[in-house]
């Protein structure tokens, strides 16, 4: 039976108007100012300074923060859509913006003093890009068994250790290093640090050469007794665990809006290339086989974007979200896989070639079926959840 509330109830994709001109206005910048770049940022691996001065003005590095720190003051749902929007044009320029909202500035928000939240959110607003620092060479999936530590000296501490791979580590001037404090009490001694470029004792190591999302800078961090004052402890020392836990799962929702919009940006580019293409006397979009492969495209692009959606939905609310973020996240990157796949066969020979758009974004799919947790771990949390 349907009740008055369900009907009022919007359906999952409506947006509200805020929403939906947020979108756009990301959308339209993107195709504008990125569109012309992303060959040559993808070749050269790397992300012009002048871009990311008119991300941060454009409001989306720093969309939860709030109006009085300098922030958009907008939603989770905000920073989904946005990395959509910034994924169907360019993938590398997505998962920037990810990392900067959903995971820095989500777990300042979350876990910061309010002298912290002075000292950062307005620089994260303005133009600090931010970058996470978790995993290491020897602990990726098991990452809470890091090698980094933290040692007590005078009111801060010494942080001495690697992190590897770390997203925006060239372009970063605010990290988040997790490193344990007290090693004897296993997990319970990961503490989270906000630490400073500047700091003495950090540098910023090797960038890696990779398959895909190639202008997103991936680095290694090192650190030797690196001096952060206590102040700079973001939640409490031996919580860095929880901080960890909490904002890799809301994080995940934004690699699933990642690869929706990646998705989304490979079926535009298919659609209109089957219109034009011309075999056997007809655009190829008139054949039934490709008609047929595309509405599976659109379908399975479809469900991927209800669970992302419902995902961060779930988060503004409120609710438990933590299964449907790691459903949105292993089917949404799958999906990308096989979209970006079928508009590589799509474009034939000219699938390909790098002349081409769809050729990145086959490259860049893979990613979102790694970082973040991969697949398996993202099955092994469905699994315990259902089975529980
Ligand atoms: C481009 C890029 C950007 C990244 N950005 C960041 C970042 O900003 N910050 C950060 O901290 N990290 C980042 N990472 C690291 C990323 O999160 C890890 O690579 C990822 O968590 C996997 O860890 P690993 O590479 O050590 O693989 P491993 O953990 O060694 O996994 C290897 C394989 O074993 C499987 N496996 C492992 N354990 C299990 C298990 N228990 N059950 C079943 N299968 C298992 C995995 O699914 C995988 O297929 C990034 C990585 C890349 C490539």
């Amino acid at each position: 039976m349907t009740t008055k509330t369900d009907a009022a109830r919007p359906p999952l994709t409506q947006l509200a108007d805020d929403e939906a001109l947020f979108r756009d206005s990301v959308y339209e910048f993107a195709d504008r100012e990125i569109r012309p770049l992303v060959r040559e940022m993808d070749e050269h691996a790397k992300i012009p300074r002048e871009l990311l001065n008119k991300l941060f003005d454009l409001g989306v590095m720093g969309i939860e923060i709030p109006e009085g720190f300098g922030g958009a003051g907008a939603t989770f749902f905000h920073a989904a859509l946005a990395v959509e929007a910034f994924s169907r044009v360019d993938p590398a320029i997505g998962v920037l913006v990810d990392v900067q909202n959903t995971l820095v500035i989500n777990a300042v928000l979350r876990w910061g003093t309010d002298d912290v939240k002075r000292k950062y959110l307005p620089k994260l607003a303005s133009g600090t890009v931010g970058a996470y620092a978790l995993s290491e060479a020897g602990s990726g999936s098991d990452a809470f068994a890091m090698g980094t530590r933290a040692v007590a000296d005078g009111d801060g501490f010494a942080i001495t250790g690697r992190k590897l791979w770390i997203t925006n580590g060239n372009e970063a001037d605010l990290f988040i290093v997790f490193a344990n404090a007290n090693p004897a009490a296993g997990y319970r001694g990961i503490t989270a640090f906000l630490v400073e470029r500047g700091f003495a004792g950090f540098s910023v190591g090797k960038k890696e050469d990779k398959l895909g999302i190639r202008a997103s800078s991936t680095c290694e961090l090192l650190f030797e007794s690196c001096r952060v004052p206590r102040a700079n402890v973001l939640g409490e020392v031996g919580k860095g665990y929880k901080v960890a836990i909490e904002t890799l799962n809301e994080g995940r929702i934004g690699i699933g809006a990642q690869m929706i919009g990646l998705a989304q940006g490979a079926l535009d580019h298919a659609i209109a290339y089957t219109k034009e293409r011309k075999q056997f006397g007809k655009a190829i979009a008139e054949f039934q086989a490709v008609q047929h492969q595309l509405a599976r495209a659109a379908t399975e692009l479809e469900a991927a974007r209800l669970l992302v959606y419902n995902a961060a939905r779930l988060r503004d609310a409120g609710q438990p979200f933590l299964t449907e973020a790691a459903m949105c996240k292993i089917f949404s990157s799958e999906v990308a896989e096989r979209v970006t796949s079928l508009a590589v066969n799509l474009f034939g020979g000219y699938g390909f070639v790098k002349d081409y758009p769809v050729e990145k974004l086959y490259r860049d799919a893979k990613i979102g079926q790694i970082y973040e947790g991969t697949s398996n771990l993202q099955l092994q949390t469905i699994a315990k959840q259902i089975l529980d």
